[in-house]
């Protein structure tokens, strides 16, 4: 990037994989991330996480024990520390808390993913779209969604509308792990917020309304084998997923919207069974004599997602592939990157899942200490120009491609 560059202090709240390759990105980056502090709940998290940055690259971050769920204790650090960021990629839950002590403090803000209450499986962009006034009253700057998807696919998508199409009609982002990480089960990003996504009823966008479908793991689930680019054919399942909700109204003329994402049959196999034994349930149950809640135990028992990286072998491929129109003809392009479990975790000590969403983090926060994202107010990341975006996706790790293509399918 040619940019001048503009040094800040960020904020990391969280110390799981994502915010394990967002440290170290950032920390790749001094040009831009002058000061960077890991704040989480689990403090040894974050040392472990330091001393890893200090010997790949001799450079001293801070670290802090922190409960992003107290406004006050977070609000306090926030004060002392002074950053001009706050990076949150602790869990959904700690969405507006975080907000909450954003507005409190003066300092901007963006996450990975939309609030999910805790106590129902249900995560919608309403909780923090409703931050709008408040935001732009203090002049103050959130952004939403800078992963991969949501994120990275939201950028292709303003990307395209920018630059290849007049009107993009039709979009379906496919998102493809097809790495092996040896273990009988495990999830790729938390296990608790995973499943409770996958397990959902299935909605994508049609002529301006949601289409219900069955979930992934139910009789009459749609799904299709797709050609993907590196990783060859693969089971790919309609799923819905948040970026949908905001690209739905953020991009002119989109008749359709759809998510898809590979699933192995052993994976959804294991789901099925944690499923109907009341492993997945998120209410308290009484257990010798204590409430436990069990899709917590079942993550006790579960491998760290941040761990898998040390065996997982093959590719992620995750992209767009878009239907519109420019200069009056009908065209479908494909954008798309792979990336490799094996580099992440040589680069970062994690794998690609963690890679393709801290890599995105690292972006939009520079995009916005840099201030080539500036605005007062709650943005969903489309909504911001995508050029510079692209272009550090190709420098700091995440190349991408476009490609002519002939179309998903519409009815599978
Ligand atoms: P992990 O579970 O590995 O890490 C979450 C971290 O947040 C943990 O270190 C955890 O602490 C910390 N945390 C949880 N609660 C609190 C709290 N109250 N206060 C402070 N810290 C807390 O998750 P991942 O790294 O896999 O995912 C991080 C985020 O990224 C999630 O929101 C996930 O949904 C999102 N994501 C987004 C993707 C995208 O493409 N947009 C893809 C993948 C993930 P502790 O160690 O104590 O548990």
């Amino acid at each position: 990037m040619n940019k001048k560059y503009i040094q800040g202090r960020i904020m990391i709240i969280g110390a799981g994989g994502v915010a394990t390759v967002a440290a170290h990105k950032c920390a790749q980056i001094p040009e831009v991330f002058k000061e960077i502090m890991v704040a989480s709940r689990t403090v040894y998290k974050c040392e472990a996480i330091r001393n890893d940055i200090s010997q790949r690259y001799g450079r001293e971050i801070e670290t802090a024990q922190v409960d992003a769920d107290n406004i006050p204790e977070l609000s306090a650090l926030i004060r002392k520390f002074q950053p001009d960021l706050v990076l949150n990629l602790a869990l959904p839950y700690q969405d507006l808390h975080i907000m909450d002590a954003c507005l409190k403090t003066g300092v901007h803000y963006i996450d990975t993913a939309n609030y999910e209450p805790l106590d129902v499986a249900h995560f919608e962009y309403s909780w923090q779209w409703a931050y709008q006034e408040k935001f732009r009253q203090k002049g103050l700057m959130a952004v939403l969604g800078s992963g991969f998807d949501p994120g990275v696919t939201n950028v292709f998508t303003a990307y395209a509308q920018k630059h290849l199409f007049d009107e993009i009609h039709y979009l379906d982002i496919l998102d493809c792990n097809a790495g092996s990480h040896g273990h009988a089960f495990a999830t790729n990003f938390n296990p608790e917020i995973n499943i409770r996504e996958v397990t959902q009823v299935v909605r994508h966008w049609e002529n301006g309304t949601w289409v219900e479908t069955p979930a992934i793991i139910e009789n009459g689930c749609i799904h299709f084998n797709f050609d993907y680019p590196v990783a060859g054919l693969q089971d790919s399942y309609l799923l819905y997923h948040e970026e949908l909700e905001s690209l739905a109204l953020n991009i002119r003329g989109l008749k359709r919207a759809r998510f898809w994402m590979t699933f192995s049959e052993n994976y959804l196999n294991h789901l099925r069974v944690l499923m109907n034994v009341g492993m997945t349930r998120i209410d308290e149950v009484d257990y010798e004599g204590q409430k436990i809640v069990p899709i917590r135990f079942l993550k006790a028992l579960l491998p760290e997602p941040a761990s898998l990286g040390t065996n997982y072998s093959g590719e992620t491929v995750i992209g767009n592939i878009m239907t519109g129109i420019k200069d009056k003809k009908t065209i479908t392009r494909y954008i798309y990157n792979v990336c490799d479990h094996e580099e992440a975790f040589r680069e970062t000590g994690t794998q690609a899942i963690a890679y393709t969403t801290g890599v995105p983090a690292m972006i939009g926060a520079m995009m916005m200490l840099t201030g080539v994202w500036k605005g007062a107010g709650v943005f969903n990341i489309e909504q911001l120009d995508p050029d510079n975006f692209m272009e550090a996706l190709n420098h700091y790790g995440l190349p991408w491609q476009v490609v002519d293509h002939p179309g998903v399918p519409d009815r599978v």
